[in-house]
């Protein structure tokens, strides 16, 4: 069977689900491999590399869905791109079938198999084929980055002959896959990094990568509701408040703000207040990675840098993972691989779309004309 990649329309988008060496892997798998001209080209991949690697180079999105049994995207489709689904084709992109109910039913009523690569399950024996995370790790990554491009000083302190620099103080909350990585780079930049979630159990994770958790004075529970899969819940309105106080003590010390606390099927908590902005010195940078689900800090505007009154810098931008488009269209590609070897038990370019399997149901959204979404609880943990 064929697996084509097409070339990605949302505006600004420079990822690309498949590269030349996914696409080796892939035929290793049995499959014929097919890429829209030109669908590499801001990831850094040529149409040359492809078919130096045995892809074919197809002229435009239409051959390539008319052609390929498989799909391989990044972004969810645009409406054009649904209507060039059918019977017997399988897309795999992002999709969010919870946010894009609408997309769910279009692509239901194509005919069209639809696996979601943001609904594979978050267990162990998935975490090859884990998207989000993939992207996210980029997220976290990148945030710091962009907050040291918009910063005016060192990260870390030095002593030099023209006088001594003391480091810079980044704080980062939220400490899931991003934050993590958040914490990571910014450690490794030299800065003096403290980091706050709501899931205590993070802590030592933190402590043991070189930064300092930030403690809330507070004895009771953290959330309203239990934590389900080691998830966030909103918290409680003392916790709130608890938390909003150290931040307010915290805020006119701390150069960098980064920003990725979210809480599933919710807007994104607003921690950083305006007077927390108002607080902070000049020259401080906050770079808000729940911006695309209304933001952690109350001057956030989605994919926008603003400055403000007192000379903060607040970067809403919502495309990091494409801000480094040939990494992450490499571990995109990978999750890609790995979906499509657990579909091909017998290597032979054949899938078996096997719904008894707790990941491909789980990421199975539409199949064969009934919409398939939402899934069972796995029953692996
Ligand atoms: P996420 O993107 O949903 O949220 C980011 C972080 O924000 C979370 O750590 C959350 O606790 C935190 N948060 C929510 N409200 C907050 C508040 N008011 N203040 C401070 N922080 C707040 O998280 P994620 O990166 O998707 O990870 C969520 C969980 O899933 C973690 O426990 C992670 O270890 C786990 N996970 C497991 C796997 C796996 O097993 N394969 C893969 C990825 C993530």
């Amino acid at each position: 069977m064929k697996i084509g990649s097409p070339k990605e329309i949302f505006p600004g988008e420079a990822r690309v689900s498949m590269t030349p060496d996914s696409a080796l892997q892939l035929q290793k798998l049995g499959y014929e491999c097919l890429i829209e001209t030109g669908a590499g080209k801001a990831a850094g991949f040529s149409d040359e590399a492809y078919a130096k690697a045995g892809v074919t180079v197809v002229e435009n999105a239409a051959a390539l869905y008319g052609s390929a049994d498989f799909i391989a995207k990044v972004r969810p489709p645009e409406q054009s791109e649904v209507e060039l689904l059918g019977p017997g084709k399988t897309l795999i992109s992002f999709f969010y079938p919870a946010q894009n109910k609408e997309l769910l039913e279009a692509a239901n009523a194509k005919g069209a198999n639809v696996i979601a690569m943001d609904m594979v399950p978050r267990i162990s024996r998935a975490q090859k084929m884990d998207a989000l995370s993939s992207m996210a790790n980029i997220a976290g990554y990148r945030a710091v980055i962009e907050a040291g491009n918009n910063f005016g000083r060192f990260f870390t302190g030095q002593v030099t002959a023209a006088g001594k620099i003391p480091p810079a103080k980044v704080l980062v909350i939220g400490a899931g896959v991003a934050g993590l990585a958040a914490v990571g780079t910014s450690v490794s930049l030299g800065a003096i990094t403290y980091a706050f979630d709501v899931r205590p159990e993070v802590a030592e994770q933190i402590e043991s990568m070189g930064a300092n958790f930030v403690f809330l004075d507070f004895a009771g529970p953290a959330q309203d509701g239990a934590a389900t899969g080691g998830y966030a819940a909103p918290s409680s309105p003392e916790f709130r408040e608890a938390q909003l106080k150290k931040f307010r003590e915290l805020a006119p010390d701390i150069d960098i703000v980064i920003t990725t606390a979210l809480i599933p099927g919710r807007d994104a908590p607003k921690l950083w207040l305006e007077d927390m902005v108002a607080a902070m010195k000049p020259g401080s940078v906050i770079v808000d990675l729940a911006a695309e689900r209304g933001g952690n800090c109350d001057l956030t505007v989605a994919d926008q840098k603003i400055v403000s009154p007192n000379g903060v810098t607040v970067i809403g931008y919502t495309d990091f993972p494409s801000r480094m488009a040939t990494q992450a269209s490499t571990l995109y590609a990978t999750n890609i691989r790995h979906m499509m070897t657990d579909l091909t038990p017998a290597k032979d370019g054949v899938p078996v779309h096997n719904m008894d399997d707790d990941v491909i149901r789980g990421a199975t959204v539409t199949k064969e004309g009934a919409i398939t979404y939402p899934p069972p609880p796995p029953k692996i943990q």
